[in-house]
């Protein structure tokens, strides 16, 4: 058992690693401030190849393993987890459905250009009705004599202020919830979707998320996969992008103890630096724990993706604890940076704001836990 990437992995995360502290790092916090969706770090990142971490080769992707992805988000997400998720929704729910479910010609127009970062993808699942519940799809594509109607109201849509195309999942066969759902490549210029709200948040902010409402006509050769098998392209998609939450909260959750050990080793309280005190050195030790226990479930999880197991379970395991471990300790990192934390437009108090999102994207942590229960239970 080796539980350290490879030297190939790891030469790919120094690569990306200076990425992110030249390039991404010093915008970070004018992202969070602006609320304004980072093209210019986006193209920067597309001219490293970094649209195209896990699109094959043959589509002009760089064709990595889903541990480099995983490393990737993570060091980009230490330094902006804003930039961290778009990639991630892009990669995951966008590039990774193209390239499992699509057909060579949808492969043609927009895999190539995900790669090259020429197109942003979106993933639009969830509607104002349609959360967690998300086979409860409202959104209607009824037939026509020239292809599909789609009418429909999608929410909290990542990259769409940016996006040139979505996968677009709409309800086909009434009555039948999850069996009767389809999948749609809809470029984002198509007459009929109007761009009805820019969701402002809390955290995460700059990620370009858009409620969409949806009046459009959609050809056959717009399904992707199947009619009526876009429900499950979305729970397989999601078990990727599940790998690229829980990196992002690692990295997230690694910014935050970094912070704190920085401050803790130049702030005297007592005439000695409170690095010096058990009850500082404990909150430490329990995050810093707690964050590599998570890695671990990463990159296990990442690797059971690599070798094409069924990883259900792992994901979202992996989504879990490191949102939460992370939840953890951008909050310790808080207490022992205290008034300095707490102090708008410090960095601690940004990624306090932004490490809650990946406790609801992608699924909540109650679905999480759903899932991994039900896997659990599965024979019983
Ligand atoms: C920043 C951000 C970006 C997003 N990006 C996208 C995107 O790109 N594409 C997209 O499609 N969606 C996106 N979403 C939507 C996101 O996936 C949903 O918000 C999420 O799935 C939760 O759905 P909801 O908010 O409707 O909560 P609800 O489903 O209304 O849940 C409310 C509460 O009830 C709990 N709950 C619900 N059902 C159960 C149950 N059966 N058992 C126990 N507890 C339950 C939930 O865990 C939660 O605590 C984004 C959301 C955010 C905040």
């Amino acid at each position: 058992m080796v539980l350290e990437p490879t030297e190939p992995q790891k030469a790919f995360l120094a690569e990306v690693t200076r990425f992110a502290q030249d390039v991404v790092a010093p915008r970070a916090a004018s992202i969070d401030e602006s609320g304004a969706y980072p093209i210019d770090v986006m193209r920067q990142a597309a001219a490293r190849g970094l649209l195209g971490i896990t699109i094959p080769q043959a589509w002009g992707g760089l064709g990595l393993d889903y541990v480099s992805y995983a490393l990737a988000i993570e060091a980009i997400s230490r330094a902006s987890s804003t930039v961290g998720v778009s990639l991630v929704v892009h990669h995951s729910l966008v590039a990774d459905i193209l390239a499992h479910a699509g057909r060579t010609a949808q492969k043609d127009q927009w895999l190539r250009r995900l790669a090259s970062g020429e197109a942003i993808g979106a993933f639009a699942l969830s509607e104002p009705a349609a959360g967690t519940d998300a086979a409860n799809q409202q959104t209607r594509a009824e037939r026509t004599a020239r292809g599909y109607r789609m009418t429909g109201r999608k929410v909290w849509v990542a990259n769409a202020d940016a996006a040139s195309v979505a996968i677009v999942f709409a309800c086909t066969r009434a009555g039948v919830r999850g069996q009767g759902v389809t999948a749609f490549l809809v470029p984002m210029d198509t007459p009929g979707i109007s761009r009805t709200a820019r969701a402002d948040s809390l955290g995460v902010r700059g990620l370009g998320c858009m409620d969409l409402d949806f009046d459009v006509e959609v050809s056959d050769d717009q399904v992707l996969g199947s009619v009526d098998q876009g429900f499950r392209l979305a729970m397989w998609a999601l078990q990727g992008g599940r790998v690229g939450v829980a990196a992002q909260a690692l990295g997230i959750g690694e910014a935050a103890i970094a912070e704190a050990i920085a401050f803790a080793k130049v702030r005297e309280t007592f005439g000695q630096p409170i690095a010096r005190y058990e009850a500082i050195q404990w909150m430490l030790a329990d995050v810093a724990t707690e964050l590599e226990a998570a890695r671990m479930l990463t990159w296990k999880a990442a690797d059971a993706k690599d070798r094409q197991e069924r990883s259900r379970a792992e994901s979202s395991m992996a989504k879990l604890a490191a949102s939460e471990a992370a939840h953890r300790a951008t909050d310790r990192a808080m207490q022992i940076m205290a008034s300095e934390g707490y102090r708008r437009g410090s960095t601690i108090e940004r990624l306090f704001r932004d490490v809650r999102a990946t406790e609801i994207y992608q699924g909540t942590s109650e679905a999480q836990r759903l899932i991994i229960a039900q896997e659990l239970l599965a024979d019983a």
